[in-house]
């Protein structure tokens, strides 16, 4: 348990303070923990010290991993309260504080909700100001967001046992109760009534049959909304195109895009964002048994255009496909951005570090880059030149769901495969973020696990628009 309080400096008698310092690059940066403890504790003054060795100095990312290193030296070294002079620390800016909260609150965070014994903490961290009221709403912002993101990792480490389509549905709408957002369920034979043939045919071989869920953020400008669209296998097996034993493990997070959407709704209906957003998430189960779709089986998708299977675990693309036409036509937003974790092309490409962007408008790209540098949720923009089409040209239907033969521009190829959804002059912008939705290891303010990608970038986005 974290809490973070404005205290005012002239009142407040606390024990450890904390400073955070720069200090000269070390000669030998530890690589292999991007949190390696780069602190000192004098006993006699009880001062800590942070340094951020970097040779930018204080930026808000290094803030961030400051903060984020101190929070969990105190709870290593069982310590419940610390006071932090933003004056003497010379963090001044609001946006000082928002960095330093969001550090301490997103590194904080554990998925312990399944170990039998956990030692708790409570830290008490008390930023001393003579002006409390300057910081507060940088300080509640940051409090919201960052409940969001963690709300994104612990839904997404959620195992495939809790978490599937129909449980995702109910969670959805108890949520959307609690803050106020509008949550419409469409269930399989609602989706197949439609003409969803696509994500209907994702979930047809499991128990849990496929949900299209819709959550909307009313906001309060006369605007069309921005549609934020999410991929969500709450499992995904590979179908018959089977995965291997290790490349299974950890599928659970295939239902990270969704996750983060449904995390940016709750913080935007919490903010008050005066901006319209909607929410779809897009939820299957790709199972194996009697009834799953197969390989050669030709489906029909929402907008009409005919789709012939030739690899079951090029899924996500196919329940994309059907939300994005719900998207455009239930909501004509004026810009729509999806976040999927869709292929593993991406990750040969990009790594664990930017998530790929593709996008129909620059205007959208540059704003989207702008808020990932700013965030740190950083994308890497690649193309989308309609030859690559040429690679999901189907022969006996308009399209295929997988290149074939070989493996060219894998993360492309699924890209122009949602574009063939994407009506001409809809602003829309994709965001792979196979390789950055799940930390193999502790990364800096995000110990291993789901990630949470996302939620920031997109706040950040949406608060541009205010
Ligand atoms: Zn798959």
């Amino acid at each position: 348990m974290l809490t973070i309080q404005l205290a005012n400096s002239s009142t407040f008698r606390g024990g450890l303070r904390a400073r955070i310092e720069t200090a000269p690059p070390a000669p030998k940066p530890a690589l292999a923990d991007p949190e390696a403890w780069n602190i000192s504790h004098d006993p006699a003054s009880q001062i800590v010290t942070v340094f951020v060795r970097s040779s930018e100095g204080v930026t808000a990312e290094n803030l961030r991993r400051a903060a984020s290193l101190l929070v969990r030296w105190l709870a290593y070294n069982k310590i419940g309260a610390v006071s932090i002079d933003l004056a003497e620390n010379k963090l001044l800016a609001p946006e000082s504080v928002f960095a330093l909260a969001e550090g301490m609150l997103l590194g904080d965070y554990r998925f312990d909700a399944y170990l039998s014994s956990v030692e708790s903490h409570t830290i008490e961290v008390n930023l001393l100001t003579a002006n409390p009221a300057m910081y507060e709403n940088a300080l509640d912002r940051a409090v919201v967001i960052c409940e969001a993101v963690n709300l994104a990792r612990t839904w997404t480490n959620e195992p495939p046992n809790v978490i599937n389509p129909v449980t995702l549905a109910e969670r959805a709408q108890n949520l959307a109760a609690e803050y106020g957002l509008i949550c419409t369920v469409l269930d399989d034979h609602q989706l197949r009534e439609m003409g969803a043939g696509a994500i209907v045919a994702v979930g047809q071989g499991s128990n849990t049959p496929s949900r299209l869920i819709i959550l909307q953020h009313a906001g309060s400008a006369n605007e069309k909304p921005v549609a934020l669209v999410g991929k969500s296998l709450t499992f995904d097996t590979g179908g018959y195109s089977l995965k291997g034993s290790e490349a299974m493990l950890g599928m659970n997070v295939d239902k990270a895009g969704a996750m983060t959407v449904l995390a940016t709704l709750i913080a935007a209906a919490r903010l008050k964002l005066k901006t319209p957003v909607v929410g779809i998430l897009a939820a299957a189960e790709n199972m194996v048994s009697a009834y799953a779709y197969r390989p050669n089986d030709i489906i029909k998708t929402l907008s009409g255009k005919t789709v012939e299977v030739l690899n079951t675990d090029a899924e996500g693309r196919l329940v994309l496909a059907d939300a994005l036409t719900y998207a455009q036509r239930q909501f004509k937003p004026r810009v729509m951005i999806d976040l999927a974790t869709l292929t593993g092309g991406v990750v040969t490409a990009l790594g664990s570090i930017r998530a790929g962007m593709f996008a129909t408008d620059d205007e959208l790209a540059a704003s989207l880059f702008q808020a990932g540098e700013r965030t740190h949720e950083r994308l890497w923009r690649l193309p989308l030149d309609p030859e690559y089409a040429e690679l999901i040209r189907g022969e006996k239907t308009d399209l295929v769901n997988s290149a074939i033969p070989g493996r060219k521009a894998l993360p492309i190829v699924g890209a122009i495969f949602l574009k063939q959804f994407v009506d001409d002059g809809q602003p829309w912008a994709h965001l792979d973020i196979a390789g950055v939705a799940d930390a193999e290891k502790r990364r800096p303010y995000c110990p291993k696990g789901a990630t949470g990608f996302g939620v920031r970038l997109l706040m950040d986005y949406l608060e541009t628009l205010e």
